[in-house]
């Protein structure tokens, strides 16, 4: 819970900390200041980036003020990284965040009407070339085995049943469901639906369909470790690295994807446009 939520500059800044409670990411709120230049031995520039998140030793600037703000703070950001290299910021844009919060249907992009697929991302061939290999080198690493493949409702619907088909082993499948975020600070990500299979001793391949920020990810991971599994690898579809937050080893990836918010082939947008064959670029 936060308790006071006055120490914010913004709304935008408590929304964001409800989100990283919401994952269970330690923050802290501007814990820092960075000086950037100096006037003789006086301070003359500095900067106090919002977020610090503790466990990822991580500093966040969330520029979802004014957007004239946006070069100002990165060449601030970029200073940052120059005087002190072992210090890690990332800075988010305004996008960046409206994404964060349209996952869960908050925030102008999730309430803006959309003017349909802009572009097409990847064709249904490229995605059936693509799920083809995913699904030999698979086949070629468990040789001799028998992996569970895990999927989390219901974006990796698609992708989940082109690839098990590609894969020349026997395979078993399960699936589970989390609760998506509320807006309600008190709250935290659970398991709505948990998988049915035991999975200890079982080498365990979780199936995404996308890895945004890796948040969901990081509890995914550590939900299913605590089971005890032989081994646990993650294949994901495609892989949004320009906005990762949370870093995991990721063993198999389809494609990188631009920072974009994409539909199709299993992925939503408000519950729509999860049955079209390709994967396409939604236009706001
Ligand atoms: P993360 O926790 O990595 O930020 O979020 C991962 C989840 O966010 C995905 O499983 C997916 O449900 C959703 N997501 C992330 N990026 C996109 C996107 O571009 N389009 C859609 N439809 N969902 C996305
Ligand atoms: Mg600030």
């Amino acid at each position: 819970m936060i308790k006071d939520t006055s120490i914010f500059a913004h709304p935008s800044e408590l929304e964001f900390a409800q989100i990283l409670n919401f994952y269970g990411l330690k923050w802290e709120y501007e814990p820092r200041s960075f000086a950037l230049r100096y006037d003789g031995d006086k301070i003359a520039e500095m900067m106090t980036p919002d977020f610090y998140l503790t466990d990822l030793d991580l500093y966040l600037e969330l520029t979802t003020l004014k957007q004239s703000l946006v070069t100002q703070k990165n060449r601030k950001v970029r200073k940052i990284k120059e005087l002190y290299p072992d210090v890690n910021i990332k800075l988010l844009y305004r996008k960046d965040f409206h994404r964060i919060l349209a996952k869960y249907g908050f925030g102008p992009l999730a309430e803006a009407d959309t003017k349909g697929i802009d572009k097409i991302l990847l064709s249904t061939r490229q995605i059936q070339h693509k799920v083809n290999r995913l699904g030999s080198e698979i086949s070629s690493d468990y040789k001799g085995l028998k992996p569970v493949l895990v999927g989390v409702q219901r974006g990796m619907i698609c992708f989940m049943a082109d690839l098990m088909r590609k894969i020349s082993l026997p395979v078993e499948i399960d699936f589970m469901t989390i609760s998506p975020y509320s807006g309600d600070d008190s709250q935290s990500v659970g398991i709505s639906k948990d998988l049915e299979m035991d999975l200890s001793g079982k080498d365990v391949i979780l199936v995404e369909d996308i890895i945004d920020t890796g948040m969901t990810l990081s509890f995914l991971k550590d939900h299913l470790i605590s089971k005890n599994t032989n081994s646990l690898q993650i294949c994901t579809l495609l892989d949004k690295k320009i906005r990762r937050l949370v870093e995991t080893d990721i063993k198999y990836v389809g494609f990188d994807v631009p920072d974009e918010f994409l539909v199709g082939y299993g992925l939503d947008y408000n519950e729509k446009y999860r049955n079209l064959p390709f994967i396409g670029i939604l236009q706001t």
